[in-house]
């Protein structure tokens, strides 16, 4: 069998086949989704591989393109979208392992695709008082790499954007899927071929990454009696030049106070919260704007004494993904939605209209640039036809919506294909092994590149 031709062929790689493990590895956070949920939730792999060095990763590779064997990249499995399901079978690979920090200095780091962005940051926290510019809520699971192919930005992208700036990815190791695969260096604009294409372009084995100054971040909440005045207050904050944060978000009431028990001492039923993480010496300047704005500091990690410190998460994880990840264990019906919007007068119409069937999250954030609304919504889910209604009303109103129920590059919005991008797919995955069904243009010949939408990584036309 194919398979087994395929097993024997990789000799001595750790390789699990008991289908209970290899159906808990073949998942990722899809079923945030009902939409994924349902198309999605029979997946799985036939065996999952784990290589733990460059090399291992080079042999998996040569042996999946003699058999034809599909091979499915995974990190942590923290992705949203399905993107490491493994939808054709065949094989997940399992890069957890390659772990290793390679190389550290004030200014980067390099760390091999497996290493987790905490262990990262503590590490180069303590040689060189330096931090990455920004992180997933998921901070404490998931990899670099997994973030680097299927992430787009976090908590510090209210100062450096998202991934898909440029500068903010130095450079990837890739190796490819052929009967010899090929180990690139990826540097400048090549980079953005690989950035959020899900592993479709190659297997990433290491990532380098910019590092900036550390500091020891004050955790806040800021309570307003509504959500509008809090939505003001954010962008406030956002905009001013001299207080350094790094993370703003607006959370609704009564949501913030029904998914947030740890923190629901602090505030009514009623508040709607503004999340803030902020350099110590900026506290003093937020507090002050906060009262101009008639807000409450409500909490400052600062001020807790550090035995009852452990009772609170970090606010981080009240923000982003998180916010939903709460919202579900509170309420497995709701879902969510990936919004932007221009300023906030889109913000007030759209909540004007949706009310509490979507209690807004938004995430402050810079992007090209400016600042931004990234909205993460709570959707208070009742049919996939309301949800796709929901979407149109964001669209009909000048919002730009990444749809987070869609498995595939291209229909989320977030990744546009184009030649390029399809060329260097040829070139690194000829058989089209890298986690098929996941790009569009691939499957599809007659596939569009010149749709009229917007994307989060937009290709290289869009840096003019
Ligand atoms: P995985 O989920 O394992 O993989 C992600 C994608 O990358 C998959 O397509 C996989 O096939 C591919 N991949 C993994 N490793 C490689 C490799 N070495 N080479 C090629 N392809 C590879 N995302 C954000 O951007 N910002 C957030 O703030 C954020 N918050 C989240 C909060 C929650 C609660 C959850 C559940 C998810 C959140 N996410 C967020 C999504 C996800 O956690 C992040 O994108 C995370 O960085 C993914 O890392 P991972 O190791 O889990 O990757």
């Amino acid at each position: 069998m194919t398979l087994d031709a395929f097993r024997n062929d990789i000799g001595s790689i750790a390789v699990e086949d008991n289908p209970k493990l290899v159906q808990k590895k073949s998942r990722d956070f899809y079923w945030y989704s009902p939409v994924l949920k349902r198309q999605l939730d029979h997946v799985t792999a036939d065996l999952i591989v784990s290589p733990k060095s460059e090399g291992e990763v080079v042999e998996v590779l040569a042996a999946a393109h003699r058999h034809g064997i599909a091979i499915t990249p995974r990190g942590a499995g923290t992705g949203n979208y399905g993107q490491a399901m493994p939808l054709a079978g065949g094989v997940v690979l399992n890069l957890a392992e390659m772990n290793r920090i390679i190389e550290t200095s004030p200014v980067h780091v390099k760390a091999e695709t497996g290493a987790i962005l905490e262990k990262i940051d503590q590490q180069t926290r303590a040689a060189h008082g330096s931090e990455i510019r920004f992180f997933p809520s998921t901070y404490r699971t998931a990899t670099v790499g997994g973030f680097v192919a299927g992430g787009s930005g976090g908590v510090g992208s209210i100062r450096w954007g998202g991934l898909r700036a440029l500068g903010n990815i130095l450079g990837l190791t890739v190796v490819t899927c052929e009967a010899v695969p090929r180990v690139l260096k990826i540097e400048g604009a090549d980079i953005l071929k690989v950035a959020h294409a899900y592993g479709t372009n190659g297997i990433i084995t290491d990532v380098t990454l910019p590092l900036t100054a550390a500091y020891d971040w004050i955790d806040g909440l800021v309570g307003f009696p509504d959500v509008m005045a809090a939505t003001r207050f954010a962008e406030a904050l956002a905009r001013q030049d001299g207080i350094l944060t790094k993370e703003i978000a607006v959370v609704a009431a009564p949501v913030a106070h029904d998914y947030f028990p740890h923190y629901r001492r602090f505030f009514e039923r009623e508040t709607s919260l503004v999340v803030v993480i902020a350099a110590p010496h900026a506290m003093d300047a937020l507090a002050l704007l906060a009262a101009h704005h008639r807000g409450d500091l409500v909490y400052r990690s600062d001020t807790v004494p550090p035995e009852e410190k452990r009772q609170f998460p970090p606010v981080y994880e009240l923000c982003w993904n998180h916010t939903t990840m709460r919202g579900l264990k509170v309420d497995p019906s709701i879902t969510y939605l990936q919004t932007q919007y221009p300023d906030f007068e889109h913000v007030r119409r759209i909540h004007e209209m949706l009310g509490d069937e979507m209690p807004l999250h938004l995430e402050m954030i810079r992007f090209d640039g400016r600042i931004v609304f990234s909205g993460l919504p709570i959707v208070r889910f009742t049919s996939e036809e309301r949800l796709e209604e929901i979407i149109a009303i964001h669209e009909n109103n000048g919002c730009l919506v990444f749809n987070p129920h869609r498995y595939t590059l291209e229909e989320g919005g977030m990744k546009q294909t184009d030649a390029g991008q399809l060329a260097f797919k040829g070139e690194a995955d000829p058989k089209g092994l890298l986690n098929p069904g996941k790009m569009v243009a691939w499957e599809n010949p007659d596939y569009d590149f010149n749709q009229k939408r917007s994307w989060v990584f937009a290709g290289l036309q869009s840096m003019d």
